[in-house]
């Protein structure tokens, strides 16, 4: 019997290249379950880039920069939905309704939104900053998925999500037919990589190690990482967060544990950690790289895979407006 597996959507922000955070966070994931008969959608946030600044640069190339590097760790464009959501009407009109069904204070308690207003660049929070979740409830709802592969930033979005879809469906559905499901989030073994500066690796922040990273870049980049001052190299994520998300990648690289990636260096110091990880991050990321450079040439491609998933992610999300206004009595 072939296994079944729930629809399963996930996106990014095109705020910048994706680093090995996203790799061993999500796309790792997406590319499994792909492979497994999932059916894929990915939603490139753009609008919501402007979540933290004033203005979303670049936004053009950083897109096409997002599906060519979906297409190099392995996301098959034949099969997955790759779209922007600003390209999708029916999606965004879901989130009237999705904005009344939660409360300001829920709003304002949100962890990862807190965390994003202190990293913000701008002076002043605004209203898109502390409703963007509720705009990302409307981006995963509108195609009814069961599982939504991600980091561990996102589990309180997930949460509102849920929230979102279960108050939909008390105050509207029909009795025994819900409208939306409540998907689950799906965590992998690194839901919160370290950048080089100890916090959450992240495309704004000037940590990160990108995919399409060269070999020299990516060893001067790890050269620079924060670490510790102990000789002994030992995973210990409580105590020796930066040390240990090392340890961790450079495992995740060569498929073992972190504890037997700790043995083997043992007294060798952060320097001996570092260059572990920058051969096994160099090892594994080197025929992505490689796929990657073959697939830039094509940028036409790129842009047909997009306009094919925004055509598809349209068809569905008219499906369920269509819905959603037939339950709240705005058929006239
Ligand atoms: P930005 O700084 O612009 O917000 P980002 O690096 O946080 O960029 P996003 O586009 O916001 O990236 O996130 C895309 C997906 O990658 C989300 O599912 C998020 O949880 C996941 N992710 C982001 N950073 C990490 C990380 N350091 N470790 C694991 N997963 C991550
Ligand atoms: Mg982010």
């Amino acid at each position: 019997m072939p296994q079944v597996h729930p629809r399963v959507l996930t996106g990014d922000r095109p705020t910048g290249r994706f680093h090995l955070g996203h790799y061993f966070g999500t796309l790792q994931n997406r590319v499994r379950l792909q492979a497994e008969g999932a059916e894929l959608f990915v939603v490139i946030a753009d609008y919501q880039v402007l979540t933290d600044r004033d203005v979303a640069e670049r936004l053009a190339e950083y897109v096409e920069e997002l599906v060519l590097d979906y297409l190099a760790v392995g996301i098959d464009p034949e099969r997955a939905v790759i779209f922007t959501h600003s390209a999708v009407p029916g999606l965004n009109q879901l989130l009237l309704p999705f904005l009344s069904l939660i409360s300001a204070a829920e709003l304002r308690r949100n962890p990862t939104v807190k965390d994003e207003i202190a990293h913000s660049q701008q002076s002043a929070v605004s209203g898109l900053m502390l409703t963007y979740p509720v705009h990302q409830a409307a981006d995963i709802l509108f195609c009814k998925p069961g599982l939504v592969p991600v980091g561990q930033d996102q589990l309180p979005h997930l949460e509102a999500t849920r929230t979102i879809a279960r108050r939909f469906n008390a105050r509207y559905a029909h009795p025994g037919s819900p409208v939306f499901p409540e998907p689950q989030a799906l965590l992998s073994a690194a839901p919160r990589l370290l950048g080089t500066d100890g916090g959450k690796m992240s495309k704004s922040r000037g940590n990160a190690v990108s995919l399409a990273a060269t070999e020299d870049e990516t060893a001067e980049l790890l050269r620079g990482a924060k670490t510790d001052a102990e000789r002994r190299i030992t995973y210990d994520p409580v105590g020796r967060p930066e040390v240990s998300s090392l340890l961790l990648l450079g495992a995740l690289c060569q498929g073992r544990d972190p504890q037997s990636v700790a043995e083997e260096i043992g007294d060798g110091g952060a320097s001996r950690l570092k260059s572990l990880v920058t051969d096994a991050v160099n090892d594994h990321f080197r025929p992505i790289r490689k796929r990657r450079a073959e697939l830039a040439d094509d940028r036409a491609h790129l842009r047909a895979v997009l306009t094919r998933g925004n055509a598809r992610a349209n068809e569905i999300a008219d499906r369920t407006l269509a819905e959603v206004l037939e339950v709240m009595g705005m058929k006239y």
